[in-house]
């Protein structure tokens, strides 16, 4: 334990911020122009992962583009039948807008899950999706870390792995994506909306964070200059019946060692239709697409649940220490679907 116990101390007595230059955006063009033309910016949204960051060293930009004026903070229902989330919405406001607590309430519980009230009135939607991996060696600047340093090498793979991957890793990095509020998205199918130097573009949310692979300094498909504008969720009637189930080491302010998201239609005793993302498992949040094709048209009964999830936990790949997750992880899948199915 070191090495936290080393990182904790410097965190409380925090490090001298590297002097950076701060710019309120007003104009979406020059702001994307802006980072285009300056390597060492980043856009800054509610700043509570970012500027934790710096102040640890880890992140050190010259310049902050502050993009909250900018971002839209409205939730608009899209012509689809579906809601346009902001990037500047507020993660307390987009868990408690009835439209997201009746029609898609995994999401609303995946919020109210994460960080705490104060916390969340100032996290934004596109910051949530960016934020960064939890790894205590990214965390601390005085270790190696291919994330943060690429090329150093990976100490948690044979270092302290408890809360890390089973799923998806290489040996460069074994780190796992923190948001809740993505797991329940990803599961509700959702597409970001950017707009970079080139344009705009829609990228499904699936396919936003990226596996590590040979490059984890990559947490994601954005190129630097491209903002994140919006986040669509479509019209999806299995997401009524949804839920969120978080498992963590302490009942608040921690991140999951294993997320559920799920949602769940059935008829006459048959699965008619299904959603599955799991956090905690993976680089990114994990959708279940093994497990939904299992129990698409199977009998809604704890056998058929069982089978899913192991059909899906078949592919991962536990760590020393971190052989647990895979049982707990099947056990809050069966146990959801449980729920959702009374
Ligand atoms: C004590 C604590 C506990 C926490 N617990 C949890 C938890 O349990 N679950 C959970 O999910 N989260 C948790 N969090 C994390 C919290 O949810 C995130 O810090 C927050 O959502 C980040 O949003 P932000 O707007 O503050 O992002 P910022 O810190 O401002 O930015 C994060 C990243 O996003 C980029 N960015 C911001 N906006 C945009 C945009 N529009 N386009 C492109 N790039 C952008 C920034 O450049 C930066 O790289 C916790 C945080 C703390 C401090
Ligand atoms: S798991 Fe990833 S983030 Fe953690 S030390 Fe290894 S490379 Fe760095």
């Amino acid at each position: 334990m070191r090495r936290v116990s080393e990182h904790r101390r410097r965190h409380r007595g925090g490090v001298a911020l590297k002097p950076f230059r701060y710019e309120r955006a007003y104009d979406e063009r020059a702001a994307i122009a802006t980072l285009a033309a300056t390597p060492g910016a980043k856009f800054l949204g509610g700043g509570t992962n970012l500027v934790d960051l710096m102040r640890l060293g880890v992140e050190t930009p010259d310049l902050l583009v502050d993009v909250r004026r900018l971002a839209s903070d409205r939730i608009d229902e899209t012509d689809a039948g579906g809601l346009r989330i902001g990037a500047g919405v507020r993660n307390s406001d987009l868990a408690a807008d009835a439209r997201v607590r009746t029609r898609y309430p995994a999401l609303a519980e995946a919020l109210l899950a994460g960080a705490s009230g104060q916390l969340r009135n100032l996290a934004t939607t596109g910051g949530n999706l960016l934020q960064r991996t939890r790894c205590a060696y990214f965390q601390d600047v005085t270790t190696p870390c291919n994330k943060r340093d690429p090329g150093t090498g990976c100490p948690a793979r044979d270092g302290e792995h408890r809360n890390l991957a089973i799923i998806g890793h290489s040996e460069h990095c074994v780190a796992t994506h923190p948001s809740d509020m993505a797991v329940a998205l990803v599961a509700f199918e959702a597409i970001v909306r950017v707009v970079g130097l080139g344009g705009g573009r829609e990228i499904p949310l699936v396919d936003f964070h990226r596996l590590p692979g040979d490059t984890p300094q990559r947490d994601t498909v954005l190129e630097r200059d491209e903002l994140i504008v919006a986040v669509d969720v479509p019209a999806l009637t299995v997401a009524v019946n949804s839920t969120y189930r978080k498992v963590r080491e302490r009942a608040s302010f921690a991140f999951a060692l294993v997320s559920v998201a799920a949602a769940l239609d059935v008829v006459d005793g048959e699965i008619r239709d299904v959603r599955i993302a799991f956090g905690g498992l993976a680089h990114k949040p994990w959708r279940a697409h093994v497990a939904e094709a299992a129990l698409r048209g199977s009998a809604a009964d704890t056998d058929a649940f069982r089978r899913a999830a192991d059909a899906e936990l078949a592919q991962a790949e536990p760590l020393r220490d971190n052989g647990y997750k895979v049982e707990l992880a099947r056990n809050t899948l069966v146990r959801t679907l449980q729920e959702l199915a009374e």
